[in-house]
């Protein structure tokens, strides 16, 4: 891929939006995790003390990952449309195909 500015071959895609989508949804799963990790430490602490602590790290964790997964997906299909999708390591402007 060949920068359309000053035609250096030295390009990069950038992920702007699936990374931008990935940390979103990791804070916004951790959030929605914590609902999660109540309930897990309200399951868990049938076992005390230990119980609660796992039950309420499995379900912050789970919280977490998964949201991290949706808003990377999220994010990805706002590369190439929303953001350019490479940027030249030379000129730094960025681009898409
Ligand atoms: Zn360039």
């Amino acid at each position: 891929m060949n920068c359309p500015y000053c035609h250096s071959s030295n390009t990069q895609k950038r992920y702007l939006g699936r990374t931008i989508g990935g940390s979103l949804g990791s804070v916004a799963g951790g959030i929605a995790g914590l609902e999660g990790a109540s309930a897990g430490a309200l399951i868990g602490s049938t076992i005390p003390v230990i119980g609660t602590l796992a039950g309420g790290l499995i379900g912050f964790i789970i919280g977490a990952s998964s949201g991290a997964a949706v808003g990377a997906i999220a994010g990805e299909s706002l590369d190439g449309t929303v953001f350019d999708e490479y940027q030249c390591q030379d000129c730094e402007q960025t681009f898409n195909e």
